[in-house]
């Protein structure tokens, strides 16, 4: 990944404001966006099972599929962060941070287990 978050962020609303898209761009209608372009990347990888979804993943007409539903999420979370007015990256360390103190590494190193069961 070569391209800071900002300068991806403009180019997104670029692309928005060069359409006039910016009325559709609501919190409410960008948050429903995002679960349906996130049930898009994950109907890619439905009933698949793992040796199943690692073949796919070989196949480049499947990664670009992959790769244009991962995209389309993260072109709405940029669009929402500038909707909502919530820096984006500041919003990820702050989370990481949020994290770290659920799943101290200590407790939940090479575990799946859910925080209040750690
Ligand atoms: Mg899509």
């Amino acid at each position: 990944m070569s391209d800071s978050l900002e300068a991806l962020r403009q180019e997104v609303l670029r692309f928005r404001d060069a359409r006039a898209w910016s009325r559709f761009h609501t919190p409410k209608n960008l948050a429903m966006a995002i679960g349906v372009e996130s049930a898009e990347l994950s109907e890619l990888f439905l009933w698949k099972d793992d040796a199943e979804v690692a073949e796919a993943l070989a196949r480049p007409d499947f990664r670009e599929k992959v790769s244009h539903e991962m995209a389309d999420v993260l072109v709405l979370l940029l669009t929402m962060s500038e909707s909502v007015g919530l820096d984006l990256a500041a919003a990820l360390r702050a989370k990481l941070e949020v994290n770290g103190a659920k799943y101290p590494v200590e407790k939940s190193y090479g575990r799946a287990t859910k925080y209040d069961a750690l």
